[in-house]
């Protein structure tokens, strides 16, 4: 059992500029795929999250807890990324 397949999301924050990258990971392996967990990371925002057993979680809307502001996430998908 270990992760096999992973998404990662970038939040940011058009007001302050603030930037999170949140992850959620599938436990499994490739002949029984597991449960997605939760998503981690994002604390710098308040996410609003739709759960998904088989794509595994999404964020639907993320808000900026600093200055109540829409912030833009973008999903980045299996690899994570270097540069954001
Ligand atoms: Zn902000």
């Amino acid at each position: 059992m270990g992760i096999i397949d992973s998404t990662y999301f970038r939040i940011r924050c058009p007001q302050c500029g603030t930037v999170n990258i949140a992850e959620t990971h599938q436990r499994g392996s490739n002949w029984s795929p597991g449960s997605w967990g939760s998503i981690s990371g994002g604390g710098d925002f308040s996410l609003s999250v739709k759960d998904d057993d088989v794509s595994g979680p999404d964020i639907v809307s993320a808000t900026c807890k600093q200055c109540g502001e829409a912030a833009e996430v973008e999903l980045h998908g299996f690899a994570k990324p270097k540069d954001w």
